[in-house]
């Protein structure tokens, strides 16, 4: 059964892609909503998943903090993880669509269990994008072969939103490079089989950006990295987030991603094709928010009457549903564009940044509606309300996000004019 259900999701990549990439030519005047059957099997697929082996664990995780390794080892088993690594590396080459689809699911049970699964996501996508085919079957073959996780490791204690100001230096010395440095607020940093390091390879302060840094995977056991302890966070508890100190590390010359000076481009480039699913996780957080208060309403009576049938409360969840829905269109239509191959920056930040405001909003709005019982433990909202900051800060906050979107319709403009 589970090889039946297995097929049908390695169907989903291809046939998704031929569908949403032609739809511009094949759907002249018209536009369709409907998912494929393969969409549709993922989705069930993840929805069940998300009902049995994450619902009934996501409080337990909140509160003791651990890694969620069992849902992770389960997910990996039923091929939920890793869902756009290439058919011969044994993957199932699904677009971000797809990955959308199943991360929305995860998210409505627990956004940390979602980000501990998708930080894979980002820790590979440099290595899709630009590794070369032995780089990618060493350490992607890895995620396929075993439930391994990797980690996207860029930001710093003093460089978060200016990328360009990393300090972490890489000196080549012969066929090697060495790596000194700090990294912070790694996902997955303590539970990584290998990271993805951006450092500074030109030490010339005049050196733009654009070739001044490289792009390195570098093993986990390497001698010289060491993750810090656990960092104790606001929400997201199940994720594993961690500074890392690079002393010495020596790592090849083969571990080198693209060309060396190419590491800036590499590591701005993942977040075309991974913002469009971290707000897939924050319209999780929306339906879960809505879902939990909708419910609520129903039940709760005040003045008589379940308070659903106050209109203050009623428009409240109404507010809670257009976001909901805009949201989940900006998300779809920015991992549209990454299937279609089109440069989607535009359109991640469109998404990302929205639906980032939409699930601190509605996640709120849900503590509302659950009046005291909301700002309490025994309920499920608070913990929506702490999970749901951090989609405004990761991947880009949502300040930088606005910078991009400005930036692109400037240059939008200009162009036309020009
Ligand atoms: C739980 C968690 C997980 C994370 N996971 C990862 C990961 O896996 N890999 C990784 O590399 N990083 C990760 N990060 C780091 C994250 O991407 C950064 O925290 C984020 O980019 C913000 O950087 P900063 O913390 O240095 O804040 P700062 O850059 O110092 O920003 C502080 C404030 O100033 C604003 N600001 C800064 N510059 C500008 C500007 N030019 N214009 C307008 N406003 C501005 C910001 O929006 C923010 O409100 C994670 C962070 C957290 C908390």
């Amino acid at each position: 059964m589970l090889n039946g259900v297995l097929k049908s999701v390695q169907l989903v990549g291809s046939a998704s892609r031929a569908r949403l990439c032609s739809a511009p030519t094949e759907l002249v005047g018209g536009i369709s909503f409907k998912l494929s059957e393969e969409q549709q099997s993922l989705q069930e697929l993840a929805r069940k998943f998300t009902a049995d082996e994450i619902l009934p664990v996501a409080a337990q995780y909140d509160v003791s903090g651990e890694y969620p390794w069992p849902v992770i080892r389960k997910a990996h088993s039923l091929g939920l993880m890793n869902l756009s690594l290439p058919k011969w590396l044994g993957g199932l080459e699904l677009g971000v669509f797809d990955d959308c689809l199943a991360t929305e699911e995860f998210s409505f049970g627990c956004s940390g269990i979602q980000t501990a699964i998708l930080g894979n996501g980002l820790g590979a996508s440099p290595l899709l994008m630009f590794g070369t085919k032995e780089q990618q079957k060493e350490y992607l073959g890895r995620l396929i072969d075993e439930p391994l996780m990797c980690a996207y490791a860029v930001t710093e204690p003093g460089a978060g939103s200016d990328v360009a100001g990393v300090k972490t230096t890489a000196v080549r010395k012969g066929d090697d490079w060495v790596i000194n440095g700090q990294k912070m607020w790694i996902t997955n940093g303590g539970v990584a089989n290998w990271y993805f390091v951006l450092a500074r390879s030109d030490p010339d302060p005049k050196t733009p950006a654009g070739k001044a840094f490289t792009g390195f995977v570098v093993d986990r056991d390497t001698p010289g990295v060491n993750p810090g302890r656990k960092e104790d966070n606001l929400g997201q508890r199940a994720s594993d987030t961690r500074g890392i100190t690079f002393e010495d590390v020596v790592v090849p010359a083969k571990n080198v991603l693209g060309t060396p000076g190419m590491g800036f481009k590499i590591a701005m480039g993942a977040f075309d094709k991974t913002r469009a699913p971290v707000g897939a996780g924050a319209v999780g957080i929306a339906k879960r928010a809505l879902h939990e208060a909708t419910q609520y309403a129903m039940q709760r009576k005040t003045m008589g009457v379940p308070i659903a049938q106050h209109q203050a409360v009623a428009f409240l969840l109404a507010d809670m549903a257009i976001g909901l829905e805009t949201a989940r269109l900006a998300v779809w239509r920015a991992a549209y564009e990454a299937d279609c191959g089109r440069r989607n920056t535009y359109y991640a930040s469109v998404a990302k940044a929205f639906a980032s405001d939409v699930a601190n909003k509605s996640a709120s709005d849900a503590v509302q509606v659950f009046g005291g019982n909301g700002y309490n433990k025994e309920y499920p909202v608070e913990k929506l309300m702490r999970d749901a900051k951090i989609f405004q800060i990761y991947e880009g906050t949502s300040q930088i996000q606005r910078l991009i979107i400005s930036r692109e319709l400037l240059a939008a403009a200009m162009s036309v004019k020009s």
